[in-house]
């Protein structure tokens, strides 16, 4: 049974294996560290965890200003209070949580909960529901004008992380909550997950878990893409991969850091 791996890895993966090889394996990554959309969607992401591990916790779905006020201080970024995708993120999750509108028939029966045998891919929240399991991932954006909503939305959909979680969770849906700073909206979309999809991403998926893991040990070589850019830009390691050779013992005088081994799993 070759070794599994979290849904972002292998995406990073099948974008270029050297990328992968030189963030995931040998844990590289820029001292500079998140940006501050990814800390804002960390904190949105904190204060919905919290939401819902009371939910799970008391099995009756919270309400009120005191859940409100003590989500909302999950996802404090004291540094950041001057900022104005700041202010907009706690104005939309406010309004969020005052308003919550997942059935009261759901249930949380796992928040954030790592699995283990499937890549430690942990899903935001897996409902029960009267009619099988959904499982749920939220997303935040800074801004997003409505125009290119519905593309962004079948971007999600589109994303191995879907299969990956009905094949980990046994659910039949898939639920994307995106919520949006400016405007100031909250957008939802579903899907389901045939399990014959699932099955045939399921094959396509161990056939690139078998040469990871071969590259993993040294067995083989992580080869270089062909291309060196995503529909986001350029690849983040450009400039030390194609002007500098891709030479690994160069990485910490141009700014990166290797992160400590246990780290690996949970941040990727
Ligand atoms: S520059 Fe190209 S080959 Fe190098 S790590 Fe990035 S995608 Fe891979």
């Amino acid at each position: 049974m070759p070794k599994v791996y979290s849904p972002s890895q292998t995406v990073i993966f099948s974008e270029c294996p050297f990328k992968w090889y030189t963030q995931c394996v040998l844990r590289y990554s820029h001292e500079s560290g998140q940006t501050e959309p990814q800390r804002l969607g960390q904190a949105v992401a904190s204060a919905m965890e919290y939401f819902n591990n009371v939910w799970k916790d008391s099995g009756v779905k919270p309400s009120g200003t005191d859940v409100i006020a003590a989500a909302l201080s999950k996802a404090e970024i004291p540094e950041l209070v001057d900022s104005p995708a700041y202010s907009a993120m706690r104005k939309v999750l406010t309004k969020h949580l005052s308003a919550e509108p997942t059935p009261d028939s759901w249930l949380p029966i796992a928040v954030e909960t790592p699995r283990p045998d499937h890549g430690n891919c942990r899903a935001d929240v897996v409902y029960q529901t009267p009619s099988g399991r959904v499982v749920r991932d939220y997303k935040y954006t800074t801004s997003c004008e409505s125009r290119y909503v519905v593309g962004r939305l079948q971007g999600y959909g589109d994303h191995p992380q879907r299969y990956h979680y009905a094949w980990s969770e046994d659910a039949s849906l898939f639920q994307i909550v995106l919520i949006s700073g400016q405007p100031v909206k909250v957008h939802e979309q579903v899907w389901s997950c045939d399990p014959a999809d699932v099955t045939r991403w399921l094959m396509s998926q161990q056939v690139k878990w078998a040469v990871m893991e071969q590259m993993e040990r040294g067995e083989i070589a992580p080869w270089l893409s062909d291309l060196h850019s995503t529909k986001y830009g350029p690849c983040s390691l450009y400039d030390w991969c194609q002007n500098h050779k891709g030479d690994h013992t160069l990485l910490p005088m141009l700014g990166y850091v290797q992160r400590p081994k246990s780290d690996a799993t949970t941040s990727l």
